[in-house]
């Protein structure tokens, strides 16, 4: 593959919380590049750090040293008010429990990110344009309640691209669902990185890791190994 210009580059980011007098280094000195266009999975096991990676990646804190540039800008120092401009309009988050508005159709879930951006053209169109590209374009009315946990994933994987976002944030996709299901949401996701999106999940599952081109091993804050998933998994 071909070096593009690194859509995230992360340098010696650490992040240490403290927990009264004593401190958890949660993560010691990540470096990471992701160019634009990849499908990357991040696995590990539980507390090695996976989620405050995804949490410092999709800028919703600050590492305590390093530095992280995110489109050529540097992001890692910026205030809360500038973090949340940037996770509006440049990331696409979706998470294990769906997090869907149960009160709201799937549309107007769907259409929630543009709530908070001006001058989005034919919000609506949008969302048929991004309900259709998962499949679920015959639900737009309908009620989170009234759909599948397969489907509702679906629906929150719409949310997280209708604001057209740089990255696709997805930690434990497949965490609430059977493991065919979990298969034939890697598959959405995988779409979406054929179609050019950049794409980084979170995972325990092995199989599901191996929807994902690279794989990335995390150990007690650390990356430890890193290798080519098995399209085939
Ligand atoms: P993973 O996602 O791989 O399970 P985490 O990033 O959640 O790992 O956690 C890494 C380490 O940081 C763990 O030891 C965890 O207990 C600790 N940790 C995570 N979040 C906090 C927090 N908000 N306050 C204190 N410690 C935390």
């Amino acid at each position: 593959m071909t070096v593009s210009s690194a859509l995230i580059e992360v340098a010696s980011l650490s992040k240490v919380y403290r927990l009264g007098t004593s401190e958890v280094h949660a993560l010691r000195g990540v470096s990471l590049r992701i160019a634009e266009g990849e499908f990357v999975a991040l696995m590990g096991p539980s507390g090695s750090g996976k989620s405050t990676l995804m949490h410092l990646l999709g800028c919703l804190d600050t590492p305590t040293s390093g530095t992280y540039t995110l489109e050529g800008r540097s992001v890692s120092r910026l205030s809360g008010r500038d973090r949340a401009g940037i996770r509006n309009s440049r990331i696409g988050f979706i998470f294990q429990s769906f997090n869907l508005l149960p009160a709201l159709s799937v549309a107007d879930n769907v259409a929630l990110p543009l709530l908070y951006r001006r001058g989005t053209k034919s919000p609506r169109s949008r969302v048929e344009d991004v309900l259709g590209l998962v499949g679920l374009g015959d639900r737009a009315h309908h009620r989170p309640a009234e759909l599948s946990g397969g489907e509702r994933q679906r629906v929150a994987i719409a949310r997280a691209l209708v604001a057209n976002p740089a990255i696709i944030l997805a930690d434990e996709p497949t965490g609430n669902l059977d493991s065919a299901t979990g298969d034939d949401i890697m598959r959405v996701l995988g779409g979406l990185n054929e179609a050019g999106r950049t794409v980084l999940i979170v995972t325990h599952d092995a199989q599901i890791a191996g929807h994902a081109r690279r794989v990335l091993h995390m150990r007690d804050g650390e990356l430890v190994r890193e290798d080519s998933g098995d399209v085939s998994a």
